[in-house]
C-alpha cells in the first residue's frame, strides 16, 4: 500500500523517506512549480525559504541536540545538511541550492517514492495521509483542513511572545496574583514597573529595530495581536491601558497598585517556562533581549523563545491530534511539519520524521508509541498533543524536555541520546 505525503518540503521529504527506510512505498505530492507559495523561489523539494542556517551545532544546545538525535535516527535532511554544510561557526549553515538539490535527487533516485508534481485540493477518501503542506499550505488544500479540523482550529498567523525560564526570574521584582485574585492565586506572576521605568521601556520599546515584513505579510495584523511595539508607537500611555495594565492587581510588597505591569503565565505544566503575555513582537532577537531586560525582573532573564509575528498556517494540535500525529477525528490522517504547530526547520523535520514512521505502522498494522519526553522529538510531540489553553508555535529548547533542569544538562543530554537510540531500536528490530 502507498501512504500519500502532501507536501514535499523538509517535513514531508523526511516523512516519505522514512517510510522507505522501514519497508514502505509513498506517494509524494507537491505542487510547485505549477502553484507557487510567496515565499519558495524554486521548484526544488525541501527549499530552505529563509535563512540557510538550521542553527546550532552544540549538545549543549536544544537545537544541536535535536540535529543529533535526527541524525541517529537515519534522518534524510540532516544527511543532506551533513553533505552540504558550509562554514558557520557553531551553526550547521548549508549551501541553499545544494541542499535542496540533492535531496531532490535523492527522493527522484528513491524507487519506493513516487513524486507528483500537483496540488492536492482535497485530501483522497480512501488510505493513509500524512498532511505536510507548511506555513503557506495552498488555499484549496487550507479550507478542506478547516472543514476536517473544524472553523476555529486552523490558524493563519503566529503572534508568538517571548517565553522565558523561569529559573532566571528576579523573583524580589515580582509577585504572584491574578487580576481582582481571581482564579488560582498563582496563575500569573506580575512584572511591575514604575513610572519612570515604564518611561524608560516604551522609549527604548519605539526606538528598537525590528525585523522588516515581507510584502505579503504587510496587510496581515489583525487588531487583537498588534506588536506590542506598535501599540507602544501609538502614545506613552497605550500600554498602560492595554497589556500592561495594573488594573486589580495590588503589589503585596507595599499593598499599592504598580504602575504598569507585564503578566507572565506558565507556559508548560511544571511552570519551568513562561510567557510574555500579549507581547508579541517584530523586534530583532538581540533588541528583545536588550529591550526586555529592562522590565526589572526580567534584567537577567533567558529567552526560550523570541516573540514574532509571521505568516503560518497550523492547527490547534492538542485539540486535533493524538500523540501518533493521527488527526482524533480521523485516523487515517496524519499532520507533519510545521503546520502541526512546531515552529522551524528542524523540528519540521521532526514531525516528518515521526509522522512517517508513525503512518508506516498503522498501515502495517502496528501500535506507535512516540519517544519519551526526556528526548527532543518526544517533547515536541507531547508539547503539540498535550492541554495547552493558548496553544502558539514552539521551537525546540530545553524547557520543553521532561527532567531538564539548569544544573543537569549534560544528564539531560545524555538521556534524550540513549533513548532515541532505544526508541529506534524498539521498532527497527521488529521489522
Ligand atoms: C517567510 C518565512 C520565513 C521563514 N524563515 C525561517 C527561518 O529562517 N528559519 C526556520 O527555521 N524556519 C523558518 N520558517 C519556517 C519554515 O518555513 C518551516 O519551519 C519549514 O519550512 C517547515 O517545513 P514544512 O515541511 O512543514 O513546510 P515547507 O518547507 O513549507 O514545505 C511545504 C511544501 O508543501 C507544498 N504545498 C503546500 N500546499 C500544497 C498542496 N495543497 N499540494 C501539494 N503541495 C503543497 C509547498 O509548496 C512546500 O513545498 C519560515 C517560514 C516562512 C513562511
Amino acid at each position: 500500500m502507498e501512504i500519500t505525503v502532501i507536501g514535499a518540503g523538509l517535513a514531508g521529504v523526511e516523512a516519505a523517506h522514512q517510510i522507505t527506510r522501514m519497508g514502505g512505498r509513498a506517494v509524494l505530492f507537491e505542487m510547485r512549480p505549477g502553484v507557487v507559495t510567496p515565499a519558495h523561489r524554486t521548484s526544488l523539494l525541501a527549499e530552505l525559504v529563509c535563512s540557510n542556517s538550521l542553527k546550532s551545532l552544540d549538545l549543549q544546545n536544544a537545537h544541536g541536540l535535536l540535529k543529533e538525535e535526527l541524525r541517529r535516527m537515519g534522518s534524510v535532511i540532516m544527511e543532506a545538511a551533513d553533505g552540504t554544510a558550509i562554514p558557520g561557526g557553531k551553526a550547521l549553515v548549508v549551501d541553499r541550492d545544494r541542499f535542496a538539490a540533492r535531496l531532490t535527487e535523492m527522493t527522484g533516485n528513491n524507487p519506493g517514492i513516487r513524486l507528483v508534481r500537483e496540488e492536492a485540493r482535497r485530501i483522497t477518501e480512501e488510505g493513509i495521509v500524512i498532511v505536510a503542506t507548511g506555513p503557506l499550505t495552498s488555499d484549496a488544500l487550507s479550507g478542506e483542513l478547516r472543514e476536517l479540523t473544524g472553523e476555529d482550529s486552523l490558524f493563519f498567523f503566529d503572534a508568538i511572545s517571548p517565553i522565558v525560564d523561569a529559573a532566571s526570574i528576579d523573583y524580589d521584582k515580582a509577585f504572584h496574583a491574578s487580576r481582582y485574585m481571581k482564579g488560582e492565586e498563582g496563575d500569573y506572576l506580575n512584572c511591575p514597573l514604575t513610572r519612570e521605568e515604564y518611561d524608560l521601556f516604551h522609549e527604548a520599546l519605539v526606538k528598537a529595530e525590528r525585523v522588516d515584513l515581507r510584502e505579503f505579510e504587510k496587510t496581515s495584523y489583525f487588531e487583537g495581536c498588534l506588536p506590542v511595539e506598535v501599540l507602544a508607537e501609538r502614545g506613552r500611555k497605550t500600554l498602560a491601558f492595554g497589556p500592561m495594565k495594573p488594573v486589580g492587581l495590588t503589589d503585596p510588597r507595599d499593598g499599592k497598585r504598580p504602575y504598569a505591569v507585564v503578566q507572565l503565565r506558565k507556559e508548560n505544566a511544571s511552570g519551568t517556562m513562561l510567557n510574555l503575555v500579549g507581547f508579541q513582537t517584530k523586534m530583532k532577537y538581540p533588541e528583545q533581549d536588550r529591550v526586555f531586560r529592562m522590565i526589572p525582573a526580567l534584567k537577567d532573564a533567558v529567552f526560550l523563545r523570541y516573540g514574532s509575528i509571521h505568516r503560518n498556517t497550523y492547527i490547534n494540535a492538542p485539540l486535533c491530534l493524538n500523540e501518533k500525529l493521527e488527526l482524533k477525528a480521523d485516523r487515517r490522517i496524519l499532520f507533519a511539519g510545521q503546520i502541526t504547530g512546531v515552529e522551524g526547520y528542524m523540528e519540521s523535520t521532526a514531525m516528518g520524521l515521526a509522522a512517517g514512521i508513525s503512518a508506516f505502522m498503522s498501515a502495517t498494522g502496528r501500535e506507535f508509541h512516540p519517544p519519551p519526553s526526556s528526548t527532543c522529538i518526544g517533547a515536541l510531540i507531547r508539547y503539540l498533543t498535550t492541554g495547552n489553553r493558548n496553544f502558539q508555535p514552539m521551537n525546540i529548547n530545553f524547557g520543553l524536555i521532561e527532567g531538564y533542569s539548569k544544573k543537569n544538562k549534560e544528564a539531560t543530554v545524555e538521556t534524550a541520546l540513549r533513548e532515541i537510540e532505544e526508541w529506534k531500536n524498539s521498532f527497527e528490530l521488529e521489522k
